[in-house]
């Protein structure tokens, strides 16, 4: 008898790929295994064993593989079953969920490298459609692999234009082989034994007197060690003796200190874990009894309490539960919400059991988590984590809980696997015969619309915690204001009254601005020309601080220029404002407070929030300026003030939840005051003060705002009453893309008639030097997903045998929103 095993490689391949394996070899490995397999001429891929069977493939010769890199399956059975709904459900292959799902560190490889020469500028105009499509993938992710090439270039003889890049010096190649992962080691210190005894020790001493701070090292580390019975680490002797570390290398060097290393877990937790949670107050226990009632009856419920209302003491009680029967918790959250501000306070409570993973982890704590988690260890039984931790390997799932579940940042837009982290993770606790709750003050129409229909449960929580009032907010009419010449820059004198006030009571300030950089567009006064960038359709953003101009879809940037490029005069001017600009405004507003800004370009790096969280927590600063970042569920104490720069530019945005979007925004950064005793005051400045969502957001009328928007929806076929599928086409060419996007749309329309919409470019028509153009299908209700997705993977099919079409990127993202 042969065996064949179907193997799933991490790469966008529409099939599983069939090896060769031996009797033996059928008899050991289980589907979730890693194998290193032989792919294309010369690659080695680490696959996963999905399928053992004895049909030969027909279209291929199968090649055997080269190892089995697994004792035991590192992937479970329902993780499987989950990556297989996710492929399926959001039209992507099964490797791409893999290669979403799996850290890095877990897929051994030896495969050639390719990254781009930064040093060199490069005239894209000089390279040919194929050199282009490689220098341009290269421009967002750091490194491709051969395999991306074929795939990217969609023809198998990539060599000859990656070997023609490298002799331009454009590309650089790289061979790795190794075992990404690796345990982290802690550097210890200790005094080296020559110098153990009391004499040897006066001795050292003495020597050292002439090098006090080496002395110094010293004497800390004979205090720590006696105060602590513990290893000393190098880091923590820097710290607490003041000095360097390449003080104590010397002293590594002279013999008298003696270095050692242990293996530590990367992921430490920091709380006790024993904290008594708090005690709910009535309306929550209500909460807490209705939710459990619900899970009786059905799988999901939906906790609608408004902003401070106690949510997370809620979900605490729950999580207490599921761990008291032995079950594994879910706790998804927006990535930016994912502060050590919410971890701590699940720590406080459940110690070491907290695990957290997301994408500003590195690899190796990744791997940490998910070893933990296959070993059932107690170090993982409440999982918090942004939305691909839903990818990890539970094993008794008991229930997911998502917060803030109307957050946009839960749908993965770039790259496949797009799925809606809570869709996918309601689909996720049905295969675990878990439950589900979402969690918000401000719930996505079709969650509210899935509640309202029966199919959710729903509990909602109408009053703050402590009964603390809703803010108070106000409308400044912005119009009125300039008029009557009451601006100070941007700041009416409705709101720099109020942060007078407040400052001098000595509590703090938030203030909103959607966009970052000091102004969105620079004009000339002349002639009227702004900057635009060289690679997408958009006015370049002014950043005062580099002094610089920068595109904010492509990272392209240039020093500020002197004069105008179209008429040589030196008028440029700059219209709009970003939060830079509001931060500079606030400092002369009010010099001798302190003001810090929250945005992209001040929270990069893995603790790039935190720093500033905790600095505006601890009341460092009294003013604090952001984007969309303030709005997370972060829970401060002192901040009694909140105001929006300017409400307009929201209710703007062209896409039809862009109403919903602006409530939900205005509602969650009007709920980050007044917190916890005093009422809080909101200011929203704006053009349109009688728009009715700003009326809505001012007296707290979310059903109002709902029934309203639905109303919408309803007659123009938007979500949740219809379903959508966008398909994107992207090439550098112009006409090619609206040859290949009117071809798509014109074998769409044969069956799903008028129900497609577009091709059309979006807004912004060219990104990265690529040409967009979108259609939409809306589905409805009615209508069968499954078929209406096999008719459009039919179609995809047909396009892409069209020659002249190869080239033309489709982008296909099942429910878009
Ligand atoms: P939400 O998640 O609804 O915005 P939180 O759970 O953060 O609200 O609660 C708001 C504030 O009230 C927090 O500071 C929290 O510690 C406090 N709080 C909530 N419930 C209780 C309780 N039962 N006992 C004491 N403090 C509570
Ligand atoms: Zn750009």
């Amino acid at each position: 008898m042969t065996y064949f095993l179907d193997v799933i490689l991490p790469i966008p391949l529409q099939k599983a790929f069939t090896y060769h394996i031996t009797e033996a070899e059928a008899q050991f490995i289980k589907a979730g295994m890693r194998v290193a397999v032989p792919f294309g001429k010369s690659k080695i891929y680490t696959a996963l064993a999905y399928n053992i069977h004895n049909n030969p493939p027909t279209a291929y010769e199968a090649k055997t593989i080269h190892q089995i890199l697994d004792e035991q399956p590192v992937v479970t059975e329902m993780q499987l079953k989950h990556w297989e709904w996710i492929a399926s459900y959001y039209m992507c292959s099964l490797g791409e969920v893999v290669r979403a799902a799996m850290p890095n560190a877990f897929l051994l490889e030896s495969e050639t490298i390719i990254t781009k020469n930064d040093t060199i500028d490069i005239n894209d105009s000089q390279l040919k459609d194929d050199e282009f499509l490689i220098y341009e993938a290269l421009q967002y992710q750091s490194s491709l692999k051969i395999q991306d090439v074929v795939s990217i270039l969609d023809k198998k003889r990539v060599l000859p234009v990656i070997k023609a890049l490298v002799e331009k010096d454009i590309l650089f190649l790289q061979e790795e082989l190794y075992e990404k992962y690796q345990p982290k080691l802690v550097r210890y210190v200790k005094l080296h034994q020559h110098h153990k005894s009391e004499e040897k020790l006066q001795e050292l001493l003495g020597l050292l007197s002439r090098a006090p701070k080496q002395r110094q090292v010293l004497l800390t580390l004979f205090t720590l060690e006696a105060s602590a019975n513990k290893p000393i680490k190098v880091s923590e002797l820097v710290e607490r003796s003041g000095t360097s570390s390449a003080i104590i290398k010397a002293l590594i060097d002279k013999v008298i200190l003696e270095e050692y290393h242990i293996q530590t877990d990367r992921v430490q937790f920091e709380g006790e874990g024993d904290a008594a949670a708090k005690t709910l107050n009535d309306v929550q226990q209500n909460a807490f009894i209705e939710i459990k009632e619900i899970f009786k009856s059905k799988s999901v419920a939906l906790l609608h309490g408004v902003t401070s209302s106690g949510k997370t003491e809620i979900y605490v009680k729950l999580i207490r539960q599921q761990l008291d029967k032995g079950n594994q918790v879910l706790y998804l959250l927006p990535e930016i919400a994912l502060t050590t501000q919410l971890v701590q306070r699940l720590q406080d409570y459940f110690g070491e059991k907290v695990a957290v993973f997301h994408s500003r982890y590195s690899g190796n704590e990744r791997v940490e988590v998910w070893q933990n988690m296959l070993n059932k260890s107690d170090k993982a039984q409440v999982i918090v984590g942004a939305r691909s931790s839903l990818l990890l390997p539970f094993q008794n799932l008991g229930l997911i809980i998502i917060d803030e579940e109307h957050e946009q940042s839960y749908k993965q837009f770039d790259p496949a696997p797009r799925y809606h982290a809570r869709d996918a993770a309601i689909v996720l606790a049905n295969f675990h015969k878990a439950k589900t709750l979402l969690g918000s003050a401000t719930p996505s129409l079709e969650s509210y619309f899935n509640a309202s229909q029966g199919k959710y449960g729903l509990v909602e929580l109408t009053t703050r915690y402590n009964n603390v009032l809703m803010p108070d907010i106000e409308l400044v009419d912005l119009a009125d204001k300039y008029k009557r010449k009451r601006m100070k820059g941007h700041f009416s004198d409705r709101l720099i009254a109020e942060m007078t006030v407040t400052l001098e009571q000595g509590f703090q300030i938030i203030l909103f601005q959607n966009r970052r950089g000091f102004s969105p567009i620079v004009e000339c006064t002349t002639c009227g020309n702004s900057p635009q960038c060289p690679n997408c359709d958009v006015s370049l953003t002014y950043h005062q601080y580099r002094d610089q101009l920068r595109c904010h879809y492509c990272g392209y940037n240039s020093q500020m220029l002197k004069s105008c490029q179209a008429c040589g005069n030196a008028t440029l001017d700059t219209k709009g404002f970003g939060t830079e600009q509001i931060e500079e405004e606030v400092k002369a507003l009010f010099p001798e407070k302190k003001v810090a800004r929250m945005d992209l370009d001040t929270t990069r790096g893995k603790y790039g929030f935190e720093k500033i969280i905790n600095s505006f927590e601890q009341r460092e600063v009294d003013i604090l300026v952001g984007t969309q970042m303030l709005t997370k569920g972060l829970d401060f104490r002192y901040v009694k003030l909140v105001g929006i720069m300017n409400a307009d530019n929201l209710l703007n945005f062209p896409d039809f939840r862009a109403h919903e979007r602006s409530y939900q925004l205005m509602a969650q950064v009007s709920g980050r005051a007044g917190r916890t005793d005093l009422r809080g005051k909101v200011l929203i400045q704006t053009y349109n003060p009688h728009h009715n969502i700003l009326q809505q957001v001012s007296t707290n009328s979310y059903k109002e705002m709902y029934a309203e928007q639905m109303n919408d929806r309803y007659n123009y076929k938007y979500p949740p009453i219809y379903r959508l599928i966008k398909i994107t086409f992207k090439h550098k060419d112009y006409n090619r893309v609206n040859l290949a996007a009117d071809w798509y749309a014109k074998s769409l329309r044969q069956v799903f008639k008028a129900n497609v919409l577009g091709p059309e470019f979006p807004p912004i028509s060219r990104i990265r030097n690529l040409y967009n153009k979108n259609i939409l299908i809306k589905i409805p209700q009615k209508q069968s997903l499954v078929k209406t997705k096999e008719a459009i993977a039919k179609i995809d099919t047909s396009f892409n045998a069209v020659k002249d079409f190869r080239s033309v990127r489709v982008v296909i993202n099942v429910d878009n929103y």
